[in-house]
């Protein structure tokens, strides 16, 4: 096992990544800005020449720097430069995961969907925009109002997105998406939003994870629960087979986090995939026999898969993200975390905590949905708030 794995982006799910990496003797080489990126800070170069890369995951001499010294190249974050990928991706053994051509897919939000549906995926309703007020008064009043605008390119935590409520929002509402290409999306009522991870390895077997539930605060993944429950004993399995289906439409090795919308009459769409580790499955890495950073590295390196079950009854993940600069009060929940049994600490290592920036996460893990409530509550009440 004793390969080479480059990754573009060496933020949270980098280090995450690598902290699974090193329990396979597999060598990891980060490719980001700094010498102390959180990827960075978890593994120790073997050797001078798989040293870590100073330089951005966007910058294309960069990327063929890494892509020299590994055996595989992966990212962390879709929004990278699919050309050079694709430059790239003969010359490197294992080749690139998920493939370039997915990312293309993935990090044009209008194209993603657009593929899904052409796939026969279920997605709700969605129309190209243009970026001025005639186009989206046009389309609002086909889809209606409230309406979900968002950037088809560089989208995540919700920045891309604005949910019009009235006509008169629309100048606000372009402006506030800067420029980029638009498109819309009709309103989607649902009851629930869930998410499966799927991995698929290089062979092309396909294996799905717990479906989950999220529960989203401000457009930001914040709680997560395992295993969904339902009163339709075949809404998981549903929700796995539109998931892997989903997957199966697109190529490359490595684990896929897709995004559900759960109907009130029991409809699925999918909302999105990330073609990587995703924040609904940060849970695995204790609740389940194989976590998804483990699972990625196996399928790109062609390794067997591991089991996706849960090995335990009940378990949730929070997200802690920062309130304002001050990193107390990130420290003083995972602090008292520490005090509560099944609870996992995850501290990033990010030099400066900001509003809103995702610091760390906890999960717990409980013998009972009503004992993991039990255990969660005080760190919900201990969350960093901010005062405005
Ligand atoms: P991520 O960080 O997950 O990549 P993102 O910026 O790509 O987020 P989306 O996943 O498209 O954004 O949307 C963020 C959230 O907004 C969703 O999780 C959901 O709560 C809500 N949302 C998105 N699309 C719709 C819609 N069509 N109707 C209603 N709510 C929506
Ligand atoms: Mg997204
Ligand atoms: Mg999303």
């Amino acid at each position: 096992m004793d390969k080479v794995v480059g990754i573009l982006g060496g933020g949270q799910l980098g280090r995450m990544l690598a902290q699974a990496a090193s329990l396979l003797n597999v060598n990891v080489v980060i490719l980001d800005v700094g010498d102390h990126a959180p990827a960075k800070q978890v593994v120790s170069p073997r050797s001078a020449d798989l040293a870590h890369i100073n330089g951005s995951f966007t910058d294309p001499a960069k990327i063929r720097e890494l892509a020299a010294k590994v055996d595989v190249l992966t990212v962390e974050i879709e929004h990278v430069d699919v050309g050079v990928l694709q430059s790239v991706e003969g010359s490197v053994p294992l080749g690139v995961h998920p493939s370039p051509t997915t990312i293309r897919v993935i990090q044009d939000k209008l194209v993603q969907k657009q593929h899904l549906a052409a796939h026969g995926c279920p997605v709700s309703t969605f129309v190209q925009v243009d970026s001025n007020a005639a186009s989206v008064t046009s389309i609002a009043e086909q889809l209606g109002l409230p309406l979900m605008l968002k950037s088809r390119t560089l989208a995540y935590d919700g920045r891309g997105n604005y949910v019009l409520r009235t006509l008169t929002d629309i100048p606000e509402a372009i402006a506030a998406l800067g420029g980029r290409p638009l498109y819309a999306e009709k309103w989607v009522p649902f009851v629930k939003e869930i998410a499966v991870m799927v991995v698929r390895s290089a062979s092309g077997e396909v294996a799905s994870y717990p479906v989950v539930e999220t529960i989203h605060k401000d457009n930001v993944c914040h709680l997560v629960f395992a295993p969904l429950r339902s009163n339709d004993a075949m809404l998981a399995k549903r929700a796995r087979e539109v998931a892997e289906a989903s997957v199966k439409t697109l190529e490359g090795a490595g684990v896929f986090g897709v995004e559900l919308f759960l109907m009130e009459n029991g409809l699925i769409f999918v909302n999105e995939i990330a073609p990587r580790p995703h924040n609904s499955g940060h849970y695995t890495i204790e609740a389940c026999e194989t976590s998804q950073y483990e699972n990625h590295l196996r399928a790109i390196l062609s390794l067997p898969l591991g089991s996706t079950a849960l090995k335990v009854p009940s378990a949730a993940m929070v997200n802690v993200l920062g309130a304002s600069n001050n990193m107390d009060e990130v420290t003083a929940v995972a602090r008292h975390a520490l005090t509560i049994p099944g609870a996992a600490v995850h501290l990033y290592g990010k030099s400066e905590c900001r509003k809103g920036r995702k610091m760390g996460h906890i999960t717990v893990v409980a013998p009972s949905d009503a004992e993991r409530s039990r255990r969660i509550r005080p760190l919900l009440e201990r969350l960093p708030s901010p005062s405005d």
